[in-house]
């Protein structure tokens, strides 16, 4: 990435933080899904499907209007893999034209020189890949041996900012896999972050003493702003839950290939408003609502969006703020008296 281009995003993102710190009321994040196709079948994966085909670009462009009119400072892309979307470069494009940082959430397959050049004038600013292992295995081809070539074209050719995440727990085979996933990041010039994840069962139990120190070693290699912000980590590390506000629904938003709002990429189905509908009154009910998932909630970046608000307006139990509208009190009038 050219220094002129890394300062002027580090300076617009310096600005959104600041408006978001101002104003609590305008989503930090959006998560667009503008097809649920993969490639590839990770065995943790409950994202994808092999059949789906891509959502028009007419209709792509209108949700990114109504996330723009909104006020949302990010959109990233995200699926399946959004790279076999057709018209991806334009969508990217359109996310620039209306003023907000394009982000990309991709398995890294796709990447050659020609195609790494048409995201750099599209206006991509941040990609995301997230490696598995070292060797691809029964549960994920996400993997550094047959990635790497893509690598080595994106640190010769990207012009956007280019994170790998490695991942940790969960039964993954070979914790040192993370380690050589994020010293080859580090080597070809990218940031580098680890996801601690829950075990195949989905409970939270503590890493072992060798994938403990595993982490850590990643952690001290990783993007110093990531590290600050990951600190519920520590506690998902030992298993113990960890106490923050999900603002899910309000200041980050999940947008599924129908055009339904949900809490995030887990918990799909609630509140399912077509976004077109989205009011600042669902904005306003979901950010006061406790999620009853929070506690125990490994996605990085909906914590980090949680950080700029987690100092102000606690929030309600999906109960107390039943009970308190079945009172008269409308969920405006609630906020207004906090
Ligand atoms: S590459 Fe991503 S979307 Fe595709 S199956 Fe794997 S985790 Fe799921
Ligand atoms: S706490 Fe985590 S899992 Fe629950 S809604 Fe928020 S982001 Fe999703």
């Amino acid at each position: 990435m050219k220094k002129t281009t890394f300062l002027k995003l580090k300076m617009r993102e310096a600005s959104f933080i600041s408006r978001a710190l101002l104003s609590s009321r305008h989503p930090v994040l959006a998560h667009l899904i503008p097809m649920r196709r993969c490639n590839l079948a990770c065995g943790y994966c409950n994202e994808y499907d092999h059949t789906s085909k891509p959502i028009d670009l007419a209709i792509i462009k209108s949700r990114l209007d109504k996330l723009a009119d909104l006020g949302t400072s990010i959109v990233t892309i995200s699926g399946g893999e959004p790279m076999m979307h057709p018209e991806l470069d334009q969508v990217i494009h359109h996310i620039r034209q209306r003023g907000m940082i394009a982000g990309l959430i991709s398995n890294g397959y796709y990447f050659t020189p020609e195609r790494i050049k048409r995201l750099n004038k599209a206006g991509l600013e941040y990609l995301q890949i997230s490696i598995d292992n070292v060797e691809p295995d029964e549960v994920s081809r996400k993997s550094l041996r047959v990635l790497d070539k893509k690598l080595r074209y994106l640190s010769e050719y990207a012009d956007f900012h280019v994170n790998i995440n490695s991942v940790i727990g969960g039964g993954i085979k070979n914790p040192e896999d993370a380690l050589a996933v994020a010293r080859r990041a580090v080597e070809l010039g990218f940031s580098t972050t680890v996801g601690v994840i829950h075990d195949n069962d989905g409970t939270l139990k503590p890493l072992s003493k060798r994938e403990k120190d595993i982490f850590q070693q990643v952690k001290k290699m990783g993007n110093k702003d990531h590290a600050r912000l990951n600190w519920f980590q520590d506690s998902i590390a030992e298993g113990k839950p960890y106490n923050w506000r999900c603002r899910a629904g309000a200041r980050y938003l999940y947008i599924c290939e129908e055009g339904l709002v949900h809490w995030c990429s887990q918990q799909r189905g609630y509140p399912g408003i077509p976004l077109e509908q989205y009011t600042m009154e669902d904005f306003d009910r979901e950010y006061q609502t406790e999620k009853w998932c929070a506690p125990t909630c490994t996605l990085q970046c909906v914590h980090q969006v949680g950080i700029l608000d987690n100092w102000r307006d606690p929030q309600k139990t999906p109960a107390q703020l039943a009970e308190e509208q079945k009172n008269g009190k409308s969920v405006g009038e609630m906020i207004g008296a906090d």
